[in-house]
């Protein structure tokens, strides 16, 4: 499927082009047409399917450029895939000039801090540091509308359900929230039941 399909603005058209993606990645076709009708979607897939950029693309397409206060959370359980997934939403969105931040453990807490007062559209970040984050009020989650949460099941093998839950309790309630996970457990399908709303299945 090609994604003049989806009918994306000519900035994501073109950031597509450049990164050399021609065709939806199944994943892609299955998750872009719900996340730009504002559904929530809980998505059973392995890294290397695209799912960055199931998601990634729609949050870009949605994302409001003028509004200067954050209006994406990402959580992820490691370091570098905090990394990799700001890159990979600062590649989709480099012609909207969308903004992410990336914030985590064992960086200076300072810093950090100083990033999140510049604009920022997107925040990705490990639960711990985010969780930080709230306790000190260096962080603006008040105008978050899309959560993702990536790689449910690491983070919750990894021991991060209870921050996962308090950072998730911090968040407007009028949002979309996408839920990704190579598997789903029952402790990732409880959180769902939770924290989302009639979310769509997909599994690839
Ligand atoms: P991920 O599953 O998000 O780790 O993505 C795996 C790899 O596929 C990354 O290197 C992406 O840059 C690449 N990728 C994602 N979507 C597409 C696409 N539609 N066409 C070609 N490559 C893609």
């Amino acid at each position: 499927v090609s994604f003049s399909s989806y009918n994306l603005s000519e900035e994501i058209t073109r950031a597509l082009d450049s990164l050399g993606y021609k065709s939806a990645t199944p994943v892609q076709q299955q998750v872009i047409p719900q996340a730009l009708a504002g559904k929530d979607v809980t998505v059973k897939s392995q890294t290397g399917s695209g799912k960055t950029a199931a998601y990634g693309i729609p949050l870009c397409e949605l994302l409001e450029w003028e509004e200067s206060r954050p209006q994406a959370l990402i959580l992820t359980p490691t370091r570098e895939l905090a990394d990799q997934v700001k890159e990979d939403i600062m590649n989709i969105g480099r012609f909207k000039r969308i903004k992410a931040a990336a914030i985590y453990g064992k960086q200076p807490f300072d810093r950090q801090k100083r990033e999140l007062m510049q604009r920022n559209h997107v925040i990705v970040g490990t639960p711990g540091r985010v969780m930080d984050h709230i306790e000190k009020d260096t962080i603006d989650l008040e105008r978050i509308q899309y959560l993702v949460i990536d790689e449910a099941d690491e983070m919750l093998s990894m021991g991060f359900i209870e921050q996962l839950e308090k950072i998730i309790k911090q968040l407007p309630k009028e949002r979309v929230t996408m839920l990704f996970s190579a598997t789903l457990p029952k402790d990732v399908e409880a959180l769902c039941h939770r924290y989302m709303k009639n979310p769509v299945d997909i599994e690839i």
